[in-house]
């Protein structure tokens, strides 16, 4: 992983093998960023994607296995858990055929490269426990 910070906005360069959202919570935490924006794309493997069914409140996960997808988009944000800088990321990554799958992205190996840009926010959103939807949401942010 490769790290290029400016203007307090950071650039990472996931590299080929190493576990994509691993990195993302190594480098929020190294940074101490508590609120942040995740932007990215690059090429991942071994991928694990989560659909939520609120009806059982539990995530149907699916393991793509070794193929490599083009990593699409990757959206999402940084938020504090129980103190900590929390990963919360969504994929949408295509296959030969241009056909696209996505969802909430639990596990993700970098196949060739993920080019990752974290933008700092100047607030602390912070999760907690909904019983009702069965989540960690972010119930408020702070300055
Ligand atoms: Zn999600």
């Amino acid at each position: 992983m490769h790290i290029f910070e400016q203007e307090n906005k950071f650039q990472v360069i996931v590299e080929k093998g190493e576990n994509l959202v691993e990195k993302l919570t190594e480098v929020a935490n190294e940074y101490k960023i508590k609120g942040g924006q995740i932007t990215g794309l690059g090429a991942i493997k071994n991928v694990e994607l989560g659909y939520y069914h609120l009806d059982s409140k539990n995530y149907h996960r699916m393991n793509f296995g070794e193929k490599d997808f083009e990593l699409i988009s990757l959206n999402g944000n940084i938020s504090l858990k129980d103190g900590n800088p929390f990963i919360h990321v969504h994929a949408s990554m295509g296959d030969e055929k241009f056909e696209v799958f996505g969802g909430h992205l639990f596990e993700a190996e970098v196949a060739v490269t993920a080019e990752v840009f974290i933008t700092p926010l100047g607030v602390m959103p912070e999760r907690q426990h909904d019983t009702q939807i069965g989540l960690d949401l972010i119930c408020q942010i702070k300055p």
